[in-house]
């Protein structure tokens, strides 16, 4: 196989809507040759359906192929894995490393193979999404995400952030599970915040609101913070203002502070964001992964706006792939040109309200109350009366209130530890 050149990220996501279906086209031509040579669980599939690699010609051919859901994963990761072939250049078949899922869904991790063409591709994807944020060379950035039992996808973006040129410190808090070594407490991870002059906090919501809540109490001096990127659960505009003001409170400048949230999926290898507060957000990398929403009966593609199972189809991997791949989220997107930005196509999957496992709206969900998951919004407003094992007292935190009650959500620190 040959690699796929490098694209610039400058201009990429103001190309017009066609340039960059050209390029999904030619990759998912691509992406599906590949997988008749050497992903078993797709060779199946195509046998199945007496499917040929002239089948595929551009990405709406994708339709030929019937969904994968996490089921058919779990049953066997490795049918989804790369068979080496002595054609591939090294870095396409030589392990990197396996991430896992959060085993949010199915409620077990499941492994995700990496070649060092997906470690990169990873790093090119989040180096894309820290500077679409706002993170650039000169930011010390403090990392507050958890060390977790497997690697997991947060684990990247300090990594990528570095390639970017900016200061990353890791307080590693919340590491209860592990070695106490390496541990530091909610305390000790404010004063670095301090020490260090941090300008950019990035973490679990939840606990970047709990670290503020202490640091107001410690009387700490956070006025380097200008950005703040939550992920990995809901942050609707309602914390962000109690973030906001608990910051400014804090020191920072109320005319140089964002918060911008940011989220993402093993699956996707990659993390999609805000470009302004609120804006909904963008998918950055439509040259590595194309996205559908589908009705969840029929499996049909629903039109812009129209909330449906999110699905995943892979345009440029070579470990796991999947094609087709229901992630378990509903979303809905939407290919028009942003109207905050001016990206294009499915760089402007301005998502209303109801996105992977973030709501970022102001305004009530759009998916019918007959789709939502009530059970997961008591789990989410339990999981917010937590205190850190790492911190000297407990802070009872008021609920966090989540329009969409989006049905996948990343755990928490006490559901990362039963996992
Ligand atoms: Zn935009």
């Amino acid at each position: 196989m040959q690699e796929t050149p490098p694209l610039a990220y400058t201009d990429f996501l103001y190309r017009s809507h066609g340039e960059i279906r050209e390029i999904q086209n030619q990759r998912f031509r691509h992406q599906v040759a590949l997988c008749f040579r050497a992903h078993p669980y797709y060779q199946d599939v195509f046998s199945r359906l007496k499917l040929k690699p002239a089948d595929f010609q551009s990405i709406e051919d994708v339709q030929k192929l019937p969904v994968t859901t996490k089921q058919d994963m779990l049953r066997d990761p490795e049918a989804f894995r790369l068979i080496p072939q002595s054609d591939f250049l090294p870095q396409e078949r030589i392990l990197w490393d396996v991430s896992y899922t959060t085993g949010t869904t199915t409620g077990i991790p499941v492994p995700f193979f990496n070649t060092t063409h997906d470690f990169f591709a990873t790093l090119e994807a989040l180096q894309r999404f820290c500077l679409f944020l706002g993170d650039t060379a000169n930011d010390t950035v403090v990392n507050l995400y958890p060390l977790t039992l497997f690697p997991h996808l947060t684990l990247r973006i300090p990594a990528s952030l570095m390639a970017l040129g900016a200061s990353v410190v890791s307080p590693l808090t919340d590491t209860s599970t592990l070695t106490s070594s390496g541990q530091r407490s909610l305390d000790e991870a404010v004063r670095m915040i301090e020490r260090h002059q941090g300008t950019v906090l990035i973490g679990m919501a939840s606990y970047i609101r709990r670290l503020l809540m202490r640091a107001e109490q410690l009387g700490a001096d956070f006025s380097r913070v200008r950005l703040v990127q939550p992920a990995g659960e809901p942050c609707p505009a309602g914390t962000r203002e109690e973030m906001r003001r608990r910051l400014l409170r804090l020191g920072a400048n109320p005319h140089d502070l964002a918060i911008k949230i940011g989220f993402g999926c093993t699956e996707l290898q990659a993390a999609m964001g805000e470009c302004v507060e609120l804006s909904g957000s963008h998918h950055l990398t439509p040259d590595q992964s194309y996205l559908e929403v589908l009705d969840e009966q029929s499996h049909t593609p629903l039109p812009d706006g129209t909330p449906g199972l999110f699905v995943i189809t892979h345009l440029d991997r070579r470990g796991t792939v999947v094609l087709r791949y229901a992630t378990g989220d509903l979303t809905a997107i939407s290919h028009q040109v942003c109207p905050q930005c001016g990206r294009q196509d499915r760089a402007s999957s301005a998502i209303p309200c109801a996105s992977l496992n973030a709501c970022c709206s102001t305004a009530p969900c759009s998916i019918p109350t007959s789709s939502r998951r009530p059970s997961l919004l008591s789990r989410a407003s339990k999981s917010t009366r937590s205190s850190s094992p790492g911190s000297r007292e407990a802070i009872l935190l008021p609920p966090i209130v989540c329009w969409c009650a989006s049905p996948r959500r990343k755990p928490s620190r006490s559901e990362y530890e039963r996992t």
